[in-house]
């Protein structure tokens, strides 16, 4: 069996990098930009009101309470048109110019309509009040952001903010996807002949490719059969930046994705010290990066966040390429293989602060319940074997459930 670490070092080392394009920002959600982005002016733009308020000449309001006289009101998108003097205030709104003349603004909640065109200051302000000072947030060329940042929304919020409306980022991978084995029916299939399951995987790996950033090719079930086999790994190799299969990677008989690839070559299948996803097929096929991944479900799930994801990431061009891990402490009792890194499937949460994890259920590679009611893989790794109540153990977070129920919220 080969370390988890050595099998990620080498499909890391023989992929190709995807290339580069500029794609206009809003189709550009999960991409990785390419290029160093600085900002060309100030953000913000120009000196403006955090508040709706008054623009004042701070030395007037030293003495609040005091009656200013309003020469007039700015909105924002408005440029203004005089200047505070002393014993006036201009009335402002969020985000508008900050007139000549002003220095802070005291925000409406502390200030009085007196009417005859004036204002009671009611409470001061010290100088510089709720000013967005021009460059406050980025100044004028500052690099923003680097490349290999994979896009979210806060960086889409932030390009759009300095104006980068066709990033350069390395195009969306496009994954040809498909299941094998005979016993497998559409998911759509109501009522199974005996002997027969539903495909799951395909719908698991498609949402997984797509949170990646990747774009599907579905190319279905595909029976245990070689030639109908090899015309698919083909046309998928052709079409593809990526190929990921599922099933038929492991010691059976009818096990013909490994056959029929070993055959035509350049995949090799591993066993790697993991459980699950100890079956492994990765390489290339005419260049197109391939993964064979095995059969059982959540195995499909755990290879799949351990490599293929990480592999798209890195084909994209992305810093960042493994899920997030953080330390819980363990809330069940349990007995692993210790010649193998397990990943328990776990369900996390913040407790006083810390965060603790208890195993979600039934834990063999067929049984997807404890996968959907799990939000992280606890990890134990190799020469660990048993873990037990308190043990601190690493965890990998893969989905945050929100927190808070509507019924908490509202009460009753
Ligand atoms: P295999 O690796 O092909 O021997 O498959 C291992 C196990 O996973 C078997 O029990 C298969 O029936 C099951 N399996 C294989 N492919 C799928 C799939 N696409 N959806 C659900 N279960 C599958
Ligand atoms: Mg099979």
């Amino acid at each position: 069996m080969i370390p988890i670490t050595d099998i990620q070092r080498q499909i890391l080392d023989g992929l190709p990098l995807l290339p580069i394009t500029r794609i206009g920002l809003r189709e550009t959600r999960g991409l990785v930009l390419a290029e160093d982005v600085a900002a060309s002016g100030d953000i913000p733009p120009f000196a403006n009101s955090a508040m709706d308020g008054f623009a004042v000449i701070a030395a007037d309001i030293v003495d609040a309470p005091v009656e200013l006289l309003v020469t007039g009101v700015i909105a924002a998108g408005a440029m203004p048109e005089g200047a505070v003097t002393s014993g006036t205030a201009i009335k402002i709104m969020t985000g508008a110019p900050m007139p000549a003349g002003a220095d802070t603004v005291v925000k409406v909640e502390d200030t009085q309509d007196i009417g005859g065109g004036r204002v009671l200051i009611v409470n001061g302000a010290p100088r510089g009040t709720a000013i967005r000072a021009a460059g406050s947030d980025v100044s004028d060329g500052t690099v923003v952001m680097r490349a290999g940042t994979r896009l979210d929304s806060p960086q889409l919020g932030l390009l759009a903010t300095v104006g980068v409306a066709w990033p350069q980022v390395r195009k969306r991978p496009v994954v040809g996807l498909f299941s094998t084995g005979d016993e497998l029916v559409p998911h759509e299939t109501a009522a199974l002949q005996p002997g027969f399951i539903r495909d799951s995987n395909r719908l698991t790996m498609r949402a997984l490719v797509e949170e990646a950033g990747g774009i599907v090719v579905d190319y279905g079930i595909v029976p245990d059969r070689e030639e109908v086999l090899r015309s698919v790994l083909g046309h998928a190799a052709n079409t593809c930046d990526l190929v990921v299969t599922s099933g038929g990677v492991s010691m059976g008989d009818f096990d013909i994705v490994k056959s029929v690839l070993t055959e035509i070559g350049g995949v090799d299948f591993v066993k790697v010290a993991m459980q699950p996803g100890k079956p492994l097929g990765f390489g290339h096929l005419d260049g197109t990066p391939f993964f064979g991944l095995p059969g059982n479900p959540v195995s499909v799930f755990v290879s799949f966040l351990q490599f293929v994801r990480p592999a798209m990431f890195a084909m994209m061009g992305a810093d960042y390429l493994y899920p997030p891990v953080v330390k819980a402490e363990m809330q069940s009792d349990r007995s692993t293989a210790p010649d193998k890194t397990v990943f328990l499937r776990g369900f996390a949460e913040q407790r006083q602060g810390r965060h603790t994890v208890e195993i979600s259920g039934g834990q063999q590679s067929h049984m997807m319940m404890a996968l959907s009611d799990a939000n992280c893989l606890i990890v134990v790794p190799v020469g660990v074997g048993d873990v037990c109540v308190g043990d601190e153990v690493d965890v990998v977070m893969f989905g945050g459930r929100e927190t808070r129920t509507r019924k908490e919220v509202l009460g009753g």
